[in-house]
């Protein structure tokens, strides 16, 4: 493997993997990237809020339905005149009224509890709403920011990949491929220099044998850190 090939590709490559790491470090894109997470959990949750009222309603309906025709038989119940009845004809009069007024009471109860819940579902929904337009802006704000930011590195980033291009050309093609994976998995740089008895990476020692193997083909991969140690 020709070393000094690799090793000044490699020198190249890391102005590159400079700028990828800038662009992936870049704080703009960072505050993007959550605002946009953000908007769309907001929207997730809106949907969910919709679907609560929707849900609401019905059951509002429902029981207003219930309602009504407690109402009726109660009225039915009122106009009867009792001057007419027996005794037990009243008395089951009687019973029948307050078991209607109880259900009415009843209803009337579940009628509050639902219209707070109600309540509180529009509450939280005008504060997801909120919570989504203020995402959106920041996300543009920063988007806008990010991308003012990543035109001025792309020309650059652009050049190296066309320079190393060029230089791949020169490389071993076993080597070119070993180093591209590895540089794939973000093991970076992924040629080191045999340090005395470790690894010029992860400065793993290494056993005299392996030392011996690397002096004898001019490198070998570290099982530690799967970078590639050379001797030169
Ligand atoms: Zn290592």
């Amino acid at each position: 493997m020709d070393i000094t090939k690799i090793l000044d590709y490699q020198k190249l490559d890391t102005e590159l993997f400079k700028l990828e790491k800038a662009i992936r470090d870049n704080n703009h894109r960072k505050t993007a990237n959550e605002m946009l997470k953000r908007a769309n959990d907001a929207q997730t949750r809106s949907v969910q809020l919709e679907n609560n009222a929707k849900e609401l309603v019905e059951r509002i309906n429902k029981i207003k339905e219930q309602f009504e025709v407690q109402n009726k038989m109660l009225n039915q119940v009122l106009v009867k005149d009792v001057d007419n009845m027996d005794e037990k004809e009243v008395e089951n009069m009687l019973v029948l009224k307050d078991k209607l007024m109880h259900n009415s009471n009843i209803l009337d109860k579940s009628l509050s509890q639902l219209a707070e819940k109600v309540k509180l579902v529009i509450d939280e929904y005008q504060k997801v709403g909120k919570i989504y337009s203020d995402a959106r802006n920041k996300y543009s704000v920063s988007k806008a920011s990010y991308d003012k930011e990543l035109a001025e590195i792309e020309p650059k980033k652009k050049e190296l990949e066309s320079s190393l291009k060029s230089q791949e050309k020169g490389l071993e093609k076993d080597a070119l491929e070993k180093y591209k994976k590895l540089r794939q998995d973000n093991i970076f740089p992924v040629f080191v220099p045999l340090r005395e008895h470790s690894c010029g990476g992860c400065n793993m020692e290494l056993p005299i044998a392996t030392i011996s193997k690397i002096k004898e083909s001019g490198s070998i991969q570290c099982e530690h850190c799967h970078r590639i140690i050379y001797f030169k």
